[in-house]
This record gives structure tokens, C-alpha cells and sequence, in this order.
């Protein structure tokens, strides 16, 4: 009897595990353009069914925003989550969260300067992934590859048995210190992930290394594989000059989506 109640006693002052504080409503402008995003890298072919983009919340570098486990696609504003850095939704409202997550947490959490970033399987990339053929900047648009796009190899990291995810914070670490200060890491077998300091030079960037890929896998035939890439002042240069222009980009992509996900 003295243990039933010795139980009851226990059960009562048992606090719940501390849910994550939430850093309050995000600008919903923020949450707009992260809709945007969503749908425009559906649009322009970077990402299909799977594949996400996120972006740090406005009000806490210690927490960032995400759609639930969907097609981005059809991100609406009431689909969009915030997370900590650990990957934990902070109020997940029963939705189903991407297995993936931790390839956002722990970039973020690894490289504060990190505004936003995007996984894909954007396929033009693939291919670079899998063989010896470095992705480098082919012109001015993908400057921002810089002296080539490093790959991440999970085998390394998970071992020669994982269905190639990032579905554990650890392998989420593993890819965010071989990222280094790259804007693009490939994945072997996988895709790519993109990051930048703002939404819309992330979604610039994803779109151009799919075009990119596509147009140095023109270029390597064309050549028979002797190609005259970008060299490094030259790609410097030509950054600096994109990301003071790519709200030009930015409003045609976002126009051409409208309409949806209000
Ligand atoms: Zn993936």
C-alpha cells in the first residue's frame, strides 16, 4: 500500500520533458518568401516530391523554420514549423516531421553565418557526385561554386550500410564539417545541399547548380571533356556582382508561383 502510494507521489511530481520555448511569431514576411521558396524550387525543377529549404528564424539564430514532412510543392503558411538547433519541432502539432531534418539543425548549429539552406536530389547534380568530374563554375551565374563543389561521402560517417539519409544528428554533423565554407556540398548517391546567407540567394544558388550541372555535362562532351572553367578571381568577382542583382530573379520566379499557398 505505502508503495502504491509512494508511486502515486512519484507520478505527481514527475514534470514533463521541457518543450523547446518558441522565439515567438516569425515576420510573416519571412514565412511568405519561405513559401515562395518552397514552390519555386518545385517550379524551376530543383526539387520534386522530396527535398526542402529552410530558413533561420528572424528572431532567434537558435531556431529555424521548416515546412512538416511534404511535397514542397504545396507548402502552405500553416504547414511551416520551427525547430531548434537539435532538430526537435518546437510545437510539432502532430504533423510529421522530415526525416532529414538534421541536415538543417546542424549546418545551422555548425556555421552561424548561415542564413538558409536547401537539400535536393536536383538530378543534373547526381552524376558529379558519383564520379571523379568536379561541378565547378561553368559561368558567371554559378560563380558561387568557386573552386569546385566538395562531396560528402556518408560512408565515411554512417558506415557502408545507411539508405544513404541524414536521418541522425550525428551523420547531420558529419556533413556539416565536410561542408566547410563551400555554398554547395554534393552528396554521393544522394543530391546536394545549398546554403547562403539569405533565403533568396539560397534558392539562386540551388537553381543555377542545377543549370549548372546540366550545362558542364554539355560542355564535357562538346569539349571531349577539355573544359575552360571560371578561375577563382574571376568567380570572386562575379559573386559579388550576383548577389547585388538577384531580386531580379527573385520577383519573376516568385510572380510566375503566386497564387498558391495563401
Ligand atoms: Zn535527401
Amino acid at each position: 500500500m505505502l508503495k502504491l502510494w509512494a508511486l502515486l507521489l512519484a507520478a505527481l511530481v514527475m514534470t514533463p520533458p521541457a518543450a523547446a520555448q518558441s522565439a515567438g511569431a516569425p515576420d510573416p514576411a519571412l514565412v511568405d518568401d519561405l513559401v515562395a521558396a518552397n514552390r519555386i524550387l518545385y517550379d524551376q525543377g530543383v526539387v520534386d516530391g522530396f527535398g526542402h529549404v529552410s530558413t533561420r528564424h528572424d528572431r532567434d539564430a537558435k531556431r529555424f523554420l521548416l515546412a512538416r514532412s511534404m511535397a514542397p510543392g504545396l507548402v502552405t503558411k500553416d504547414d511551416i514549423l520551427e525547430f531548434d538547433l537539435d532538430g526537435n519541432a518546437v510545437d510539432p502539432r502532430g504533423r510529421t516531421l522530415y526525416l532529414e531534418r538534421f541536415i538543417h539543425s546542424e549546418i545551422y548549429k555548425a556555421h552561424p553565418e548561415v542564413m538558409a539552406i536547401v537539400h535536393s536530389h536536383s538530378p543534373s547534380v547526381i552524376p558529379f557526385g558519383v564520379t571523379a568530374v568536379a561541378l565547378k563554375p561553368l559561368y558567371h551565374m554559378s560563380a558561387f561554386l568557386g573552386s569546385g563543389a566538395p562531396v560528402f561521402e556518408i560512408r565515411e560517417a554512417g558506415g557502408d550500410a545507411t539508405d544513404m539519409l541524414i536521418r541522425t544528428p550525428a551523420l547531420g554533423a558529419a556533413l556539416a564539417r565536410s561542408l566547410g565554407r563551400a555554398a554547395v556540398m554534393l552528396m554521393r548517391g544522394h543530391g546536394n545541399v545549398v546554403v547562403a546567407d539569405s533565403l533568396k540567394l539560397v534558392v539562386f544558388r540551388a537553381i543555377y547548380t542545377e543549370i549548372n550541372a546540366r550545362l558542364e555535362t554539355e560542355a564535357v562532351v562538346l569539349g571531349q571533356g577539355k573544359i575552360t572553367f571560371l578561375n577563382d578571381e574571376e568567380a570572386a568577382a562575379a559573386t559579388a556582382t550576383n548577389n547585388q542583382v538577384i531580386g531580379r530573379a527573385w520577383e519573376l520566379w516568385k510572380q510566375k508561383v503566386a497564387g498558391g499557398g495563401k
